[in-house]
């Protein structure tokens, strides 16, 4: 999802983490699914054959799945939400002003019968046999008629009939831009056992986890309607609508009144798609022959965004396949659909209807989300940092490279945004499950920016180099396998051989703040006496930068004793000089500059913005 909350932030207030072991593992899944859409009244009826493999060395007796349509129905934990939290999401309630005072009231709340989601499963058989399920607000829970052994498959069958909610969040029919059917989390799906245990998580607002696996799902829908979604369509050549092959001429047989829409898609953890009559469909090759398509509304309004968007958003893959990774996958498609922008796998649902701006940006965070979101996957519910942030940072990496007029701290606003959640005292450690946060503003501002943050600092605490090289190693080493916090961390730790375990947990662990200050600038005959200051709880190496009257400038870095590491010098255009290390313990440390006080101008912690002091005012010292 995209942060376009955080403008009218700025406008109105200026775990565990057990590491993985060597003894890795990831259980597996193959879904093939056969569906009916009928667009008259937005219900689907479909057969679900899920074969499963228990790669971990448990013996399962029971197996979970999310059955996500069951929030958009009165009373269900994501409706009592939006009723409770204190600053709902906008999209969830209205307003209405009742004597004066507004009242909010869930959409959710107010949905009739044929407008709420379900999505009901009969016929639960394991290899061929009933099984036992009950459904459990949004979770169904099964209990299995035979145990699965480690390293052993099982095979489930089922039925599900579902309806397609009005939009409320993410998924939905006839959304604000008239998209008909945005179909995100809308098949029973098995809920993710790893080395932690299960995670059938309630569906309440965040987030999603899943198995990869191999998805084989074919959609009968009207013939009018134009498909984009996860996966390679199969049969192109029969379907058209511009996923033909170059000179086919599609021959729809006259009497059918729907297609049939083949879709395969290999080691994803997801499968969305959204359809709509009015689509136009492009196709533009990206980077390493990727095919990138592009599906949204006929509405003249809009056709000139999309076309300019189009060359942009190959440019954005390229960066990434450079800065992160190659993209494994054949295709991705930007889709007009959803209630914002939302990531799934080889696919984005995007509102379309805005500037070519806001569009671009929403669509480069989204892509962006393929790597941490779908193809890394760590557990967005519990470390929704590590992929609302780390997008966020390469969103913003991009974006500044891709300016006309460039930053040197693309991360400026992400900085001033922590220190003001900071200094509002609603602060959450990161470890905090993204959905028991007190507020949304909390969990937004801890997950995208103090988790872009985590790396953009990363980058002052081992020099930028090491940062870059850390991420694609990280990528490496991790893609596929659902990394933990530990993972980027030691990752960082290997490339840059730093001990950052402190980092780790000070940063993720707790709600510690950075506070480094200055606090005198003494004369000492021809000497000056520096003295420096730690505040906040959070150690950190402190990088300094020197004025001095004659228009000269030179810098001088403390690094942090329990570090163990001299990280090299940021700017070598600059003199630098290496002082004495900073035992954390030491709330004061102080040190000599060879050169008399009155040749000194100015004196400032930390020039690049990149460490989050959130008391920036005793960060410069003028001399007069
Ligand atoms: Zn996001």
């Amino acid at each position: 999802m995209r942060k376009f909350f955080l403008l009218t932030l700025i406008l109105s207030n200026a775990s565990s983490l057990v590491a993985q072991s060597t003894s890795y593992w990831q259980q597996a899944v193959d879904y093939k699914m056969e569906v009916t859409m009928d667009v008259k009244n937005f219900r689907y009826k479909g057969t679900q054959q899920l074969v499963y493999t228990n790669n971990s060395p448990d013996t399962l007796k029971k197996v979970y799945y999310h059955l996500y349509n069951n929030a958009f129905q009165p009373g269900s934990e994501m409706d009592v939400r939006a009723q409770n939290i204190k600053d709902a999401d906008a999209r969830m309630v209205t307003k209405t002003k009742v004597d004066g005072k507004e009242i909010k009231e869930s959409r959710i709340q107010k949905l009739k019968p044929d407008e709420m989601g379900y999505l009901n499963i009969s016929n639960f058989k394991q290899d061929g046999t009933v099984a036992g399920t009950k459904t459990i607000g949004t979770i169904l829970e099964v209990v299995l008629v035979k145990p699965i052994s480690p390293n052993s498959k099982t095979t489930f069958t089922l039925n599900f009939e579902g309806q397609v909610p009005l939009q409320i969040r993410r998924s939905g029919r006839n959304n604000a831009e008239g998209v008909a059917l945005s179909m995100s989390q809308w098949y029973p799906k098995i809920a993710e056992f790893d080395f932690e245990g299960w995670h059938a998580n309630p569906y309440i607002a965040r987030e999603f986890h899943g198995v990869w696996g191999n998805f084989d799902v074919k959609i009968t829908i009207d013939k009018d309607y134009v498909l984009g979604g996860t996966g390679y369509l199969q049969n192109a050549n029969q379907i058209g609508y511009g996923y033909q092959d170059a000179g086919v001429e599609v021959n729809y047989p006259k009497r059918t009144k729907t297609l049939s829409w083949h879709f395969v898609a290999p080691m994803v953890h997801d499968f969305a798609w959204a359809a709509d009559k009015e689509y136009l469909h492009d196709v533009v090759k990206g980077p390493n022959n990727v095919d990138l398509h592009f599906l949204y509304k006929n509405n003249p309004k809009i056709i000139e965004n999309w076309k300019n968007l189009q060359p942009l958003m190959v440019k954005v893959m390229d960066f990434y396949n450079k800065n992160i990774g190659n993209y494994p996958y054949k295709q991705y498609s930007f889709i007009q659909g959803g209630d914002g922008g939302m990531e799934y796998a080889m696919c984005t649902l995007i509102l379309g209807n805005g500037t070519l701006e806001g569009i671009f940006g929403t669509a480069t965070h989204e892509l962006g989300h393929s790597w941490f979101q779908h193809i890394l996957a760590s557990n967005e519910s519990k470390h929704p940092w590590m992929d609302e942030g780390f997008t966020t940072y390469v969103e913003d990496l991009v974006t500044n490279e891709m300016a006309v007029k460039k930053e040197v701290n693309p991360f400026k606003t992400n900085y001033l945004l922590y220190a003001n959640l900071v200094n509002s005292g609603k602060e959450q450690p990161q470890t905090t499950h993204s959905d028991r946060y007190d507020e949304n503003r909390s969990y937004s501002i801890s997950s995208y920016i103090k988790g872009s943050i985590f790396l953009s600092q990363l980058g002052y605490l081992i020099g930028e180099d090491k940062l870059a090289e850390t991420i694609k190693r990280y990528y490496q080493e991790f893609k596929f396998k659902h990394p933990v916090p530990n993972d980027i961390k030691r990752t960082a730790e290997k490339v840059s051989g730093a001990e950052l375990d402190w980092y780790l947990t000070d940063w993720t662990q707790t709600t510690n703040t950075i506070d480094y200050g200055i606090t005198a600038v003494k004369e000492n005959g021809e000497n000056t006496i520096v003295s420096l200051e730690r505040i906040g709880r959070m150690p950190m190496p402190v990088d300094l930068q020197v004025e001095y009257v004659d228009g000269t400038v030179e810098s001088f870095y403390i690094p942090l004793r329990m570090m163990y590491f001299e990280k090299p010098n940021p700017n070598p255009a600059i003199k630098r000089t290496v002082l004495g290390d900073w035992a954390w313990a030491n709330p004061k440390y102080e040190f000599i500059i060879v050169k008399p006080r009155n040749s000194i101008k100015k004196i400032i912690i930390d020039p690049s913005g990149l460490m989050a002091d959130v008391k920036l005012a005793d960060n410069v010292y003028e001399v007069k």
